[in-house]
């Protein structure tokens, strides 16, 4: 038996209810904020990547798939969003149409992690991006529609951290301060945090392991060392998330994994999922259009994570559709007006389904039971004849005959009563 491989999963029916409920508030409430869907390949050249995430990062370190193509060009598969769109907005000049372009786009991402709860190697994610603003009510504005569509959600056990990176006038003194705490502990950091003193040291903060932790806690902080400019900026995006009823707490050890993440920073963490904690995750890149060859233009955006934010969701919201009709029929010439009966509810609607393979009526009747549908309409050759069917409520155990030509509208009409 050929199963799938590790780390990729299948969405089974039962489950997808859930994802198309959230995936369909996203697109609604996105679309209220201005934003436009934006799809786009699931591989690129790893040179984008490689670029703009970083090469000191754990995406570009250790976790890409990447393949040679049959040409012998290096391709991945999107680790995330961030930088495609940004090669889409560069590449189309899209720049041009708008001063100021909000996307999203929704789908798979591909990381080499080790597989656990939480963790997957092709896991989902809900992507925004905005370009073009650097006003610090947008980075509010952004962390709003996120907490809005989390709360539509019924999501509201989740806390919003921001922190601010600085820009990299502030970050680089701050680095070298860092650099100089953190060699002295080096002994007691793991091993990828010791190498991570030299490539990437606001990484350390990110580390799971408790000692590494500990060290940083006691490490100098970005926020202490940010510049008056974007110590004003990160004062007006609190402001405006006050203003707005937008809670949230600083979290000065909130840092990024990716290299272009610049001022504002934030996640959406939890307590409900063990290690996975991040929700969703997100902040500034005032310099990766220009870094990636576009004009200089900033940019905000983040990214939710759809397997850890369903998995969220409160259990008794019963998504599951079950069929509002079932038409059992007996007899090719009922089964006929049975496939035509199923098109009229169908086409007005109505989620309908029919008895396959000539079964007996008791073993349709069972099928309709298990489907948990909430009529069936019985269409024998003899009611047939006469120009009528059976109509059954399945939960009151109640049936009457009904005209095959009135049928639909008296559906209809318990409809609207029930
Ligand atoms: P983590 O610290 O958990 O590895 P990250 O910093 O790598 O997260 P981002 O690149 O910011 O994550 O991605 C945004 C969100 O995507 C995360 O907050 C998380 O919800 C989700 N996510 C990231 N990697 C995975 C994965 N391998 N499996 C499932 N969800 C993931
Ligand atoms: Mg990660």
């Amino acid at each position: 038996m050929i199963k799938a491989i590790k780390g990729f999963h299948d969405i089974l029916p039962g489950e997808v209810e859930k994802w198309q409920f959230v995936e369909a508030k996203a697109r609604k409430i996105f679309e209220t904020f201005g934003l436009s869907e934006i799809k786009i390949p699931v591989v690129e050249r790893i040179e984008l990547f490689a670029r703009s995430i970083g090469e000191a990062t754990d995406i570009v370190e250790k976790e890409m798939y990447t393949f040679p193509d049959r040409k012998g060009e290096l391709i991945t598969l999107r680790p995330e969003a961030t930088a495609s769109v940004a090669r889409a907005y560069i590449e189309h000049r899209l720049y041009e149409n708008k001063p100021v372009a909000k996307f999203y786009c929704i789908g798979p991402m591909f990381r080499h992690e080790r597989p656990q709860k939480g963790r997957y190697r092709q896991f989902h994610q809900v992507n925004v991006e905005v370009l073009g603003t650097s006003d610090p009510a947008s980075d509010a504005e952004m962390m709003t529609m996120l907490s809005h569509f989390l709360t539509e959600i019924k999501v509201t056990e989740v806390e919003l951290q921001i922190n601010s990176l600085g820009c990299l006038g502030c970050r680089a003194p701050y680095r070298k301060e860092l650099i100089l705490f953190m060699v002295n502990k080096s002994a007691e950091l793991c091993v990828d945090c010791q190498r991570r003193v030299q490539t990437n040291p606001l990484r350390t903060f990110d580390c799971k392991n408790k000692i590494c932790q500990e060290v940083t806690t006691l490490a100098p902080k970005i926020l202490e060392h940010i510049c008056a400019n974007c110590n004003h900026n990160f004062e007006e995006v609190q402001r405006n998330l006050r203003e707005l009823g937008v809670s949230y707490k600083i979290n000065p050890r909130l840092v990024r994994g990716l290299d272009y993440y610049t001022k504002t920073t934030f996640e959406v963490v939890t307590d409900k999922l063990g290690g996975q904690n991040a929700v969703a995750a997100g902040g500034r890149y005032d310099g990766l259009i220009k870094d990636l060859g576009g004009p200089d233009i900033p940019g905000l955006g983040f990214a939710i994570g759809l397997e850890r934010l369903i998995s969220l969701i409160p259990a008794e919201r019963d998504l599951s559709r079950s069929p509002h009709i079932f038409i059992a029929s007996l007899g090719s010439d009922a089964k006929i007006e049975a496939m035509k009966l199923a098109n009229k509810f169908r086409f007005v609607g109505i989620r309908t389904e029919i008895g396959y393979d000539g079964k007996s009526l008791k073993s349709q009747m069972r099928w309709a039971n298990r489907l948990n549908a909430k009529y069936v309409v019985i269409i024998g050759d003899e009611e047939l004849a006469l120009g009528r069917v059976i109509l059954r409520d399945m939960a009151k155990k109640e049936q009457e005959e009904i005209e095959l030509t009135r049928i639909v509208e008296e559906v209809n009409l318990r409809k609207e009563i029930t």
